[in-house]
């Protein structure tokens, strides 16, 4: 299949043939005829795999082609779950509106919101935004949806984990009409909120997964290393950052302090290093984005505010130095790397905290994983076993445990969830919950 196929806008050619594209992704031959045609489409491809283009495409032939339903209404809205995923989509669909008369505007979380007031005021084309600063606006009557024509939700399944389902469904309902149509993207879109969210945003859609989360990335190389404590994480890091070849690194951390720690500590010792956080402001985390796509520094220091859609083309390195809390964002972390047809190579770090989160992920992928050493730091901890069914206690005795047991807690600890140490030398005994309960949910990067 050639892009000349999909009958496009001369303009759209031409800037696809500048950015030097030769032929449509397996994503992109199989999305945008059927977006062109109008359908709600869920759409789910491998990381790196080209989706933004198989959204940008058929939105802006849409808006090049078909007359509008309102003058003033924005027409397009592209949702994405992180500032910095909504200004690369940005950075994108300016590239391909460049030639044309649509303006296209940024609206995001964090920003000047009388600024952002002053330009939904101008009629805008297309809107790009984060969804908790988009329906504040929406809230406070800064614009309105009836004539949007092309709803389109980029990584969806992260905006649902990250809280946003209100926001979304205002949205959706600010724009409910006949013609619009609804396009959502991501490389997991598996999970049961998805398909809830689905029935209610989209109309008889019509399903594309080409490689979905479970399968294996041929252009990434996964290796795990069992790990016993912090001070073993730092010493194969380090092992690494010297003896890999590296261009440039994304280490993925659990939290923000720890982004700020491994930084500080990297620097120390004469390393190129530079940490993202949702601590810090917006133009702080501009200027980070900005430095580090440009090859300023070697390694970006961050924790899952970076896990999703940024296309880094240098990067030769993930290393997860914590394993991810919600299972799914291994496969985006991971997908930093591996771009385009490039190769990429994962490293994750396994202690004893990180190993119920290695089985779920191990779950997820569906195979058995196997770890790697480096000699001289073997790690003592080979990892946690499932602690014995208890034996079945009597119907009294049961009765009388469970009365002085919350019930929410008891269930979610008597659910096989409890991992005790097999050969981990004089490591600590472990128990921890397979599922993370609502309760633990991150936010710490939910966007605003
Ligand atoms: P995804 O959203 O699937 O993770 P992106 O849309 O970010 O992937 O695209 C990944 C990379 O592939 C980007 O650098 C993009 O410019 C490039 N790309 C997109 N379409 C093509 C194509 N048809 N041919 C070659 N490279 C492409
Ligand atoms: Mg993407």
């Amino acid at each position: 299949m050639n892009f000349g196929d999909f009958g496009l806008d001369k303009r759209l050619m031409e800037t696809i043939e500048h950015k030097g594209f030769t032929e449509p992704t397996e994503i992109q031959a199989k999305a945008v005829p059927v977006a062109m045609a109008g359908h709600d489409l869920i759409a789910s491809s491998k990381t790196g795999s080209g989706k933004t283009l198989a959204f940008i495409l058929p939105a802006v032939q849409r808006i090049s082609t078909q007359r509008a339903l309102s003058k003033k209404d924005p027409r397009v809205l592209i949702l994405a779950p992180t500032r910095e995923l909504a200004k690369q989509v940005f950075g994108q669909l300016r590239l391909f509106t460049a030639n044309t008369q649509f303006k296209s505007v940024l609206i995001l979380g964090g920003e000047n919101f009388n600024d952002q007031v002053k330009t939904l005021s101008k009629d805008p084309h297309f809107i790009v935004a984060t969804p908790g600063r988009l329906a504040d606006h929406l809230d406070q009557g800064h614009f309105y949806l009836q004539g949007l024509e092309l709803l389109i939700l980029d990584e969806a399944d992260r905006m649902l984990d990250l809280g946003f389902a209100e926001q979304l469904a205002k949205i959706n309902s600010a724009a409910d009409h006949r013609k619009r149509q609804t396009l959502m993207f991501s490389a997991t879109l598996g999970h049961a909120q998805v398909n809830e969210f689905a029935a209610d945003m989209l109309k008889s859609p019509k399903r594309i997964a080409i490689e979905h989360g479970h399968t294996e990335h041929a252009d990434i190389t996964k290796r795990f290393y069992l790990v016993d404590n912090l001070d073993h994480k730092e010493a194969l890091l380090d092992h690494f950052l010297a003896n890999e070849k590296l261009q440039q690194t994304i280490i993925f951390t659990a939290t923000r302090a720890d982004t700020e720690r491994l930084a500080s500590k990297l620097i120390a010792e004469g390393k190129s290093a530079i940490a993202l956080s949702g601590d810090l402001n917006q133009s702080q985390r501009n200027q980070i984005m900005d430095s580090f796509s440009k090859g300023r520094e070697q390694i970006l220091i961050t924790t899952d505010l970076a896990s999703r859609g940024l296309d880094l083309v240098n990067v030769s390195h993930v290393i997860n130095f914590d394993m991810p809390k919600h299972t799914e964002e291994f496969v985006h972390r991971i997908g930093r790397t591996g771009r385009a047809g490039n190769q990429g190579d994962a490293i994750s770090f396994v202690g004893p905290k990180d190993w119920v989160s290695f089985k779920n992920v191990e779950g997820f992928l569906q195979q058995t994983i196997g770890f790697t050493e480096v000699e001289g730091l073997a790690a003592k901890f080979k990892g946690l076993k499932p602690k014995p069914k208890k034996k079945p206690v009597k119907a009294k005795a049961k009765k009388a445990a469970k009365s002085e047991q919350a019930p929410a807690k008891a269930k979610r600890i008597n659910k096989k969830t409890m991992f005790t140490l097999q050969d981990a030398g004089d490591a600590p005994v472990m128990r921890r919950k397979t599922t993370v309960a609502p309760e633990d949910i991150d936010k710490q990067d939910e966007e605003t």
